[in-house]
C-alpha cells in the first residue's frame, strides 16, 4: 500500500478549502491529519474517498487512480449516517450490500467484524439506542467490512464524551496493528495517543509533517533558568566553562543557562552553586513544551 497525494488542490466558489497539497502515506503508517476548524480537512479527506474530485492534482494507491481502487478504502466520515429503526447487523448487511458485497460473504463477516469492535451483543439492538461511542465503532465496522488496506477517518473521536473516546482510541489501537490508517482531527490530543506521525493543515495547505519524536526534539529546549545576587556573578564565570554547560544567555535579571540533560544538570549546578554559598533567588528547569503547544504555535502564528 502506498498512497500519493499529489498538489491537490479543491475550491468552492471563491473559498480555496484545499491548497495545492501533498503527501505520501506508506504501509502500516499511521497519520494524523491535524488542523483547526475549517482547515480543509474534510475536504481532502472526501477527495481520498473518491467522494469529491480535485480541481487540480492527483491521488494515486499504488500507482493507480483512486476511483479505480475505491475497494481498498474505507471511509469513515465525520458525520456517519445510520437508520435508527435498524438493527446493528442490519446496519452492516445494509451498507455492505450497497458496496457490492455478497450477502453470504457478509451473513459470515458481520459477526466477526461486530465482536471486533466491541458490539457482539448489540447486534440485534437498534441503532437508534446506541451511544455516541458505540454509533462510531458501528461507523469502523461499516469501514472495515470490506477489509480495506488504507483506513481514512474523519474526526473520529472528536465529537465523544470521555467515555466513548477511550472505547474508539482503543478500538483504533487494535485495528493500526493490521491495517495503514489516516484519520483527522481539530484536537491533537486524539492524535497524539495512537499517530506516529502528523501532518498539520491550515488554510487548505500543508504547514508540517513530522513525526512525534521529530517535533518534540526541534523545539525542546533544555534550559536552566537561575537568577543571582551581583556579588555572586563571579561564579557563572566558573559555570560556564563546565562540560555539560553550552551556554548562558542573560535574560532580564537573571540566566538561562543551557545544558544537555537538564534533570541531572540542573542538580549539580545547584550543588555546585550551593556549595560555593551562591544565594539564589530563583532556580527554575525550563519547562519544555508539550505537542499541544508546538501545535498551537504553528496554527496560530503561521
Ligand atoms: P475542516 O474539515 O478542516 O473543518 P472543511 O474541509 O470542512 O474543513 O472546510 C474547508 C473550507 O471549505 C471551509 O472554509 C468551508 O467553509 C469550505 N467548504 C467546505 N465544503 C464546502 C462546500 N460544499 N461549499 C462551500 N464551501 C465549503
Ligand atoms: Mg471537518
Amino acid at each position: 500500500m502506498r498512497l500519493e497525494i499529489n498538489n491537490v488542490t479543491k475550491k468552492f466558489k471563491h473559498k480555496t478549502a484545499v491548497n495545492h497539497f501533498s503527501m505520501v502515506i506508506e504501509a502500516n503508517e499511521c497519520v494524523g491529519l491535524i488542523g483547526p476548524n475549517g482547515a480543509g480537512k474534510s475536504t481532502l479527506i472526501q477527495i481520498i474517498a473518491d467522494i469529491l474530485t480535485a480541481d487540480e492534482g492527483h491521488i494515486l494507491l499504488d500507482g493507480q487512480k483512486i476511483s479505480a481502487k475505491k475497494d481498498q478504502i474505507g471511509y469513515l466520515p465525520q458525520y456517519p449516517n445510520f437508520f435508527s429503526w435498524m438493527t446493528a447487523f442490519e446496519t452492516l448487511l445494509f451498507m455492505g450490500t450497497l458496496s457490492g458485497l455478497s450477502k453470504t460473504q457478509l451473513q459470515k463477516d458481520i459477526p466477526l467484524i461486530l465482536a471486533k469492535v466491541g458490539l457482539a451483543k448489540e447486534a440485534q439492538t437498534k441503532v437508534g439506542t446506541f451511544s455516541g461511542g458505540m454509533k462510531q465503532r458501528l461507523g469502523i465496522a461499516q469501514a472495515i467490512l470490506h477489509k480495506p488496506t488504507l483506513i481514512i477517518m474523519d474526526e473520529p473521536v472528536s465529537a465523544l464524551d470521555p467515555i466513548g473516546r477511550r472505547e474508539v482510541l482503543n478500538l483504533l489501537k487494535e485495528i493500526k496493528k493490521e491495517t495503514t490508517i489516516l484519520l483527522s482531527t481539530h484536537i491533537l490530543a486524539d492524535a497524539e495517543e495512537i499517530c506516529e506521525r502528523f501532518v498539520v493543515i491550515k488554510e487548505g495547505q500543508k504547514i508540517e509533517d513530522a513525526t512525534k519524536s521529530q517535533l518534540l526534539n526541534r523545539s525542546q529546549e533544555s534550559a536552566i533558568y537561575l537568577t543571582i545576587r551581583k556579588e555572586d556573578y563571579e561564579w557563572l564565570k566558573q559555570v560556564e566553562h563546565f562540560p555539560y554547560v553550552k551556554g548562558i544567555e542573560n535574560i532580564g535579571d537573571g540566566f538561562k543557562i543551557s545544558v544537555h540533560q537538564v534533570e541531572e544538570d540542573a542538580y549539580r549546578l545547584l550543588q555546585h552553586g550551593l556549595d560555593q554559598k551562591i544565594a539564589f533567588t530563583k532556580f527554575e528547569i525550563g519547562v519544555k513544551e508539550s505537542l499541544e503547544e508546538i501545535f498551537l504555535a504553528l496554527v496560530v502564528e503561521v
